[in-house]
């Protein structure tokens, strides 16, 4: 890069930097995310590094950032408000601390605190009365907020304690915590308001408001219509309520008289004696290593904190040490900021399209330029339903926010409105499946879904239910994932689920997936013959499996293990009337209807018929019954009984038609109490249940319930 090249660079990015700055500052609607942000000025401080020529005294490095708002009174802090530098790793970490304890000659005690996701903050407060609340504005010059302080329950008016310094300047972060933050973000979409982007912005909305000129507005409103009167309320109620959910921490001070701590830790202390917020999560370490390892502490529980952190601050704890660091223009030598990952980016929105769910279901889908975030790529994000798109404002071709939190699934937040251009496109939903051609429309009337109505044959809706078959909730099969799912359908070997258990390897050999080439011509590859042997094992599944693998609507596991438990067959079950599905434990009206309605379809039986020809065991064998004898009875087994293992016991029992439950209640109606019996014996003597030895045992399971004293 020539020097004339760098200073159209150095255009661009000082250009790109005063237009964020300008908008975070001043409208709380940033445009670029964080990241973006950070990058173009680290871009900036490495370029004027090479062409120092090009640091002049505009610089947006030799500058705080953040313009005066009019709206507000300016306040001029006692002392300077500096920003921080910036680390994203723990190579850039170490090269801080490293030129740290080479410029102080000794390894100093590190201050960590947690960077919290909110809004710089300046107060004063003399002889312990709040004077100003004053946001960060450029660092020298703030906003006033003072007006707002009595409506905030989280910053002290009156400092408390003993030995108040006559001055203190108090340096602090205002933000809401996450669930606050959430709610915020419901109301606005209640009110057709954007969403906050991140908690932060939420913070600096509210805190940047007039809440004093609110307030006048519903004084004026007193003599005007009803409805006037009711919204000036409304929006003093909102400003107010929003007002009394922010909290405060402080991390810092300014100008002091009457004080003179030794270290910020030490000035912590002070503060939370004297009623300021405090960080229970702030720690002293004594050594650069031990710092690290609180960074990745934070980084690992991120989530595990009540408000939103977007790094961890690291500070020499000594003022005497802070001193002989001293600052740059722009920010201290004696602290730092290690930046997590970012979990907000900015991407474009490049198409919505649909997918078609296993019960047919059709769901919009963002698809958009591939972007890193949070440790990883992502290219899709599910927008739910059609509502969700009109509820985030999305058009197609637009810039999107976009947030991925750890494991959380992507999501698309909502538009960059500033940067649209025009051809944005509104997302219309489409009216046919882009699977198979067929009709979309809500399955009945009164539904809230969109549908493909051709279960039978849509491509796309068979490939789910064949992965579903595979999947842990259903046979389990290992290999039958997604992939081989989609080769099974997309290769024409099957048509849909109902021949999966007649596959043989002249049916996998059709399909390239499943095959490599030798010099015999194609043949199956290891992976597709263990298949066919995984396929041909789970035919003895238990019975609730093949019940889940139906895909019969609202049918999991549970209600699938209840119905098997009752019926036994798939028989029985399809014989069974809806009351009688409804009346097992666990089934209720919606499942039984669903099941019933399941098997009037003709081509779903055909699946059923085809899998018991295939010998898939559609039943779970029964044990049994040895006799009637404790039908109804509940059992409760404890200390060991001679001839018997627990288990046996209870077996025992159960074959009787007896229940055997493991603690004793009132429903308990006989306790077997073995050598050794415990604080069940001692349970069932307090509740009056009977109690039976050995000897008594051995009647019960002959004679039945007239065994038991008292019967
Ligand atoms: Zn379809």
């Amino acid at each position: 890069m020539d020097s004339s090249q760098a200073k159209q660079r150095w255009q661009e990015l000082a250009a790109l930097i005063e237009e964020a700055r300008t908008r975070y500052y001043q409208h709380d609607a940033p445009t670029i995310s964080d990241e973006e942000y950070d990058r173009a000025f680290r871009e900036l401080i490495e370029l004027e590094a090479a062409f120092p020529e090009l640091v002049t005294g505009d610089s947006p490095t030799q500058s705080v950032g953040g313009n005066r708002e009019t709206m507000f009174e300016p306040v001029e802090h006692l002392l300077r408000m500096y920003s921080l530098d910036n680390v994203f790793d723990a190579d850039e970490l170490d090269v801080w601390t490293q030129r740290v304890v080479r410029d102080l000659g000794q390894e100093p005690a590190f201050l960590c605190e947690l960077k919290v996701d909110g809004l710089a903050v300046d107060i004063i407060y003399r002889d312990g009365v709040l004077e100003t609340l004053a946001t960060r504005g450029d660092g020298r010059v703030g906003e006033d907020v003072t007006f707002n302080v009595p409506f905030i329950e989280g910053i002290p008016r009156r400092l408390s304690g003993v030995d108040l310094p006559s001055l203190l300047e108090v340096r602090g972060e205002v933000y809401f915590d996450v669930a606050d933050f959430d709610e915020i973000n419901r109301e606005q979409a209640e009110r057709l308001q954007p969403a906050y982007a991140n908690p932060r912005n939420a913070a600096a909305g509210t805190l940047r408001q007039r809440v004093d000129r609110r307030l006048a507005k519903v004084e004026e409103a007193r003599s005007k219509s009803e409805s006037t009167r009711a919204r000036a309320q409304e929006d003093v109620d909102q400003a107010l309520s929003r007002l009394s959910r922010l909290k405060l921490i402080v991390h810092g001070i300014g100008a002091r008289e009457g004080y003179s701590p030794a270290a910020q830790s030490e000035c912590y202390a002070a503060m939370a004696g004297w009623g300021l917020p405090t960080s229970a999560r702030v720690t002293v370490v004594a050594s650069a290593a031990a710092a690290v390892d609180y960074v990745k502490h934070w980084g690992e529980h991120r989530h595990d904190v009540e408000h939103e952190i977007d790094g961890v601050v690291i500070k020499v704890d000594a003022f005497t040490l802070q001193g002989q660091l001293g600052e740059t223009s722009r920010a201290p030598r004696w602290a730092i900021a290690f930046k997590y990952p970012p979990e907000v980016v900015r991407t474009r929105l490049l198409d919505i399209e649909v997918n078609v769910g296993r019960t047919g279901r059709v769901t919009p889908f963002a698809v958009m330029e591939p972007v890193k975030v949070a440790g990883s790529t992502v290219s899709m994000a599910t927008l739910h339903n059609p509502e969700e798109v009109l509820r985030k404002g999305v058009l197609i071709g637009d810039m999107v926010f976009l947030r991925k939190a750890g494991d959380v699934i992507p999501e698309v937040l909502g538009p960059v409105v500033e940067v649209r251009t025009g051809s944005e496109r509104a997302f219309v939903m489409p009216n046919v499946c882009p699977s198979c051609g067929g009709d979309l429309a809500p399955e009945k009337e009164g539904d809230v879904d969109i549908r493909c109505l051709n279960h039978a044959g849509c491509p796309s809706q068979v490939r789910e239910r064949i992965s579903h078959i595979g999947s842990r909730g259903g046979f389990d099969i290992e290999g039958l994932g997604e992939k081989a799912a989609a080769a099974l359908v997309d290769d024409g070997v099957l048509e849909n689920e109902a021949g999966l258990f007649d596959l043989g390897a002249h049916d996998l050999l059709q399909s390239p997936f499943f095959t490599r080439s030798s010099k015999d011509g194609p043949e199956l590859t290891a992976t597709a013959e263990k298949l066919l042997v995984n396929i041909a094992a789970a035919k003895s599944r238990p019975l609730w499996r093949v019940l889940v693998s139906l895909s019969i609507r609202h049918v999991g596991p549970t209600a699938a293990q209840a119905l098997a438990e009752e019926f036994a067959t798939v028989d029985a079950i399809m014989a069974a009337d809806t009351d009688a599905l409804a009346a097992v434990d666990g089934v209720g009206g919606v499942i039984a209807q669903s099941v019933t309605e399941w098997f009037t379809e003709a081509w779903h039986r055909d699946i059923v018929q085809r899998w018991l020809s295939a010998g898939v065991v559609m039943a779970d064998v029964l044990k049994a019954r040895a006799s009637d004898a404790l039908d109804g009875l509940t059992v409760v087994i404890t200390g060991s009984l001679p001839g018997y293992t627990r288990d046996s016991a209870a077996e025992a029992v159960t074959e009787r038609g007896g229940k055997v439950s493991g603690s004793v209640s009132k429903k308990t109606d006989v306790v077997v109490a073995g050598e050794n019996a415990g604080s069940k014996f001692d349970k069932a003597v307090a509740l009056g249940v009977p109690v039976l030895d050995a000897d008594g045992f051995a009647a019960l399971l002959e004679h039945g319930p007239s065994a038991i004293p008292g019967r």
